[in-house]
């Protein structure tokens, strides 16, 4: 990544990784920003780093310790908001750029929240439940001086469902003496969870996905789709495309890549991989030997919905489809971007395309303050407009000035974040 970013001195030059995709990210707006310009560097150093140890006692009576971080990144706007990873590939640098785009996709969907994100180093596959929910509690425990239902509110990522917020919930609670739900967002229904909120993300990259299209003349009836992250994100959003009449021609998940051209039967897909944990053995399809080949796959959309720096120059000359919707946080390196441009490729930003989960994460919040609880088809509903009236502000702003619809999401948001700061005025 470019070196002449200025590299924080608790991150080394190799560390820079997905931090640096966002820095460059934040250079190509700043011509754009006028005199709030002057604020820029907010952006650019996280407002609040907390790294802590998380030990936990193993089933067989061994410790282990984990490396755990909660980043807040800008709270101008609102409480610092954002989920929480457990991963083995976790980094600073990743927890940071996660808390980044979340600034920035609060703003730019116009959600009263700054930026946060949180996450542990870990493969959640190798703890039994009972650890995992030790290592959970222990993890909100250490982070409890920073969150708060006016602080900051976690919420469900990569590996994270809404049993690990139940936990987290009760937690904080616990160490509070009274229930606090509003402490988490994407909690179960029986908790103060939304209506909605689990299929929100997918159902966001539907919607923008059919606005996107029809800008580009793409029916959605017949159209090819290919999905990388088969999880939360690109499950529901698969399961939506092909309920629309498109044909979901191949799919990629962190054990196989599977292709079938007359289109996967989704459901009987979601229901193999709820059983065995991945698409790889999954009947209704071929396999894809070498995964580098999955992005050369004949489409019309393609859906990244796993993790980021997937979308890169080694590969952003080989993708067909005419239109990429970014499930996931990061997935295109601003190399492959340009590429992408260049080739007249028509890519939706995650901070547009995946705002649906934060979205109905506002919604939950909301909901749990007023003890006052949405009917699912008013969630959706709600959800709808949100997205669609911010897709078509940056679409707009993207003609206009004639950039790209990343740099349009980047100048609404970071428009946003600056003039609150601006507003609020540096303290003391
Ligand atoms: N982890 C999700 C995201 O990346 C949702 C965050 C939230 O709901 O707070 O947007």
């Amino acid at each position: 990544m470019s070196s002449h970013h200025e590299i924080p001195s608790y991150l080394t030059p190799s560390e820079i990784g997905p931090w640096g995709v966002y820095l460059e990210q934040i250079d190509r707006v700043t011509p754009y920003l006028g005199s709030l310009a002057r604020w820029v560097e907010t952006l650019k150093r996280p407002k609040r780093i907390l790294i802590v140890d998380v030990p936990i006692e193993r089933d067989d009576g061994t410790i282990a310790h984990f490396e755990g971080y909660r980043v807040q990144h800008n709270t101008s706007r609102g409480p610092g908001k954002g989920g929480v990873r457990f991963h083995q590939d976790v980094t600073l640098s990743e927890v940071m750029a996660l808390s980044a785009w979340m600034t920035v996709k609060n703003a730019a969907v116009n959600v009263p929240y700054g930026g946060a994100k949180g996450g542990i180093r870990v493969d959640p596959k190798t703890l039994s439940q009972g650890e995992l929910q030790r290592m959970t509690r222990r993890y909100t425990s250490e982070i409890n001086i920073i969150i708060g239902p006016n602080k900051d509110i976690p919420a469900p990522d990569v590996n994270t469902n809404e049993q690990i917020m139940a936990w987290m919930m009760d937690t904080y609670s616990m160490n509070q003496g009274s229930t606090a739900s509003g402490v988490v967002t994407g909690k179960p229904i029986s908790l103060g969870g939304s209506l909605g909120r689990h299929e929100a993300t997918g159902r966001g990259v539907f919607v923008v996905g059919c606005e996107a299209a029809a800008k580009l003349g793409l029916a959605i009836v017949g159209a090819r789709v290919a999905v990388q992250g088969f999880g939360n994100v690109g499950g529901v959003a698969a399961r939506l495309f092909a309920e629309a009449g498109a044909k979901v021609v191949a799919v990629q998940d962190h054990a196989a890549s599977i292709v079938c051209e007359t289109g996967l039967d989704v459901p009987a897909l979601q229901a193999h991989v709820k059983q065995h944990g991945s698409v790889a053995g999954f009947k209704g399809a071929e396999v894809i030997a070498d995964g580098a080949r999955f992005w050369e796959v004949e489409c019309d959309i393609l859906v990244p919905a796993a993790l980021e720096q997937q979308i890169t120059e080694a590969n952003a000359n080989k993708i067909r489809a005419k239109l990429i919707l970014e499930g996931a946080n990061g997935p295109t390196t601003p190399a492959a971007d340009d590429i992408l441009h260049d080739r007249g490729v028509l890519v939706v930003p995650d901070v547009i395309a995946n705002a649906g989960g934060v979205t109905v994460s506002y919604f939950e919040w909301v909901q749990d303050f007023s003890s006052f609880f949405w009917t699912e088809e008013e969630i959706n509903l709600r959800l709808t407009r949100i997205m669609r009236e911010a897709f078509a502000a940056v679409w707009q702003l993207a003609q206009d000035k004639k950039v790209s619809l990343r740099t349009a999401a980047f100048i609404v948001a970071c428009t946003r974040v600056l003039q609150a700061r601006e507003m609020r005025g540096l303290y003391p």
